[in-house]
């Protein structure tokens, strides 16, 4: 039983959540359709960590759970507001319905799928290079070391990101598919994606992958990015495809167990307000990130 549903349950989950989303598309409400998938995925996933969790001890309460649903409240919200403010800065016109004339070259005539897969496909470098920068550029490590604080993986950690790295990751992310011209129902349909895809990476249940892993941004590819060693960490940038990963040569997939010791060696303030304060304190780099130094 546990064994065949390791198998299908990353699959299994995000095909039903799609089909949820589909639905809503045919009676003209996404994004209620939306709200309903990602809860049915939340409930399942929530099930599936006490049933058959990947690591046992990640189960175990690490005192963060207030901040992580502090951090993604607040980073949705600040996602939110850059939403309405689009408006005010002419962003929102670019953004139409597939009906109608776009602005880029954007081909609106192809079958909505193949638009979509362009869609996560393209967003997806602007993703993988805030993400890098988020590693490889020490001001913006400031913000996402947030994420990576954590001595545990479980669902309730997907959306912690300090609200300035998410705000980052989604100006790149869109700005790609707003210079092409996509149209609004890809956009809508890529943050759905992207969001079914982000709580099943960070779940804490034992799956397997075989091939999908070389596509998509598996829980077991992402688990190797939450490492505290940065030759493991620095690693698996994707974050629904790991296509410039493999691209890029920053693409990892060892056959054995990754660490169950991750985090960060440096030091995080466990309380959400420290937290958010945290990247604007002054400290000296190498002093604050020793395995920098390497
Ligand atoms: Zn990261
Ligand atoms: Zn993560």
């Amino acid at each position: 039983m546990r064994y065949a549903l390791s198998w299908v349950s990353w699959p299994g989950l995000l095909i039903i959540c799609m089909l949820i989303t589909s639905y809503g598309f045919v009676l003209d409400m996404p994004v209620v359709f939306f709200n309903l998938a990602y809860l049915f995925l939340a409930v399942s996933l929530y099930a599936l960590e006490q049933f058959m969790p990947h690591e046992p001890v990640w189960n175990e309460d690490d005192g963060q759970t207030f901040a992580n649903i502090a951090h993604t409240l607040l980073s949705k919200g600040s996602v939110q507001t850059l939403v309405i403010f689009s408006t005010a800065i002419g962003l929102a016109s670019l953004v139409t319905p597939m009906a109608e004339p776009g602005h880029g070259v954007w081909p609106r005539d192809w079958p909505l799928w193949i638009q979509v897969i362009m869609g996560v496909a393209s967003a997806e470098f602007g993703l993988y290079w805030a993400h890098r920068l988020g590693h490889d550029w020490y001001p913006l490590w400031r913000f996402h070391s947030i994420h990576h604080s954590v001595t545990r993986l479980w669902i309730i950690n997907t959306g912690r990101f300090h609200f300035v790295d998410s705000i980052v990751s989604i100006l790149l992310g869109m700005a790609i598919l707003l210079g092409l011209g996509a149209p609004m129902e890809v956009l809508i349909w890529l943050s759905a994606i992207t969001a079914f895809i982000g709580m099943l990476t960070h779940c804490n249940i034992e799956m397997r992958f075989g091939p999908l892993s070389w596509i998509f941004n598996t829980p077991g590819l992402h688990r190797w990015h939450h490492s505290r060693d940065i030759k493991e960490g620095n690693k698996n940038y994707g974050e629904n495809l790991v296509l410039w990963d493999q691209l890029f040569g920053t693409y990892i997939n060892p056959s054995h167990r990754p660490p169950v010791n991750i985090g960060i060696n440096e030091y995080m303030p466990p309380g959400f307000l420290q937290q958010l304060a945290h990247p604007f304190k002054r400290r000296k780099r190498l002093e604050s990130r020793p395995d920098a130094a390497e």
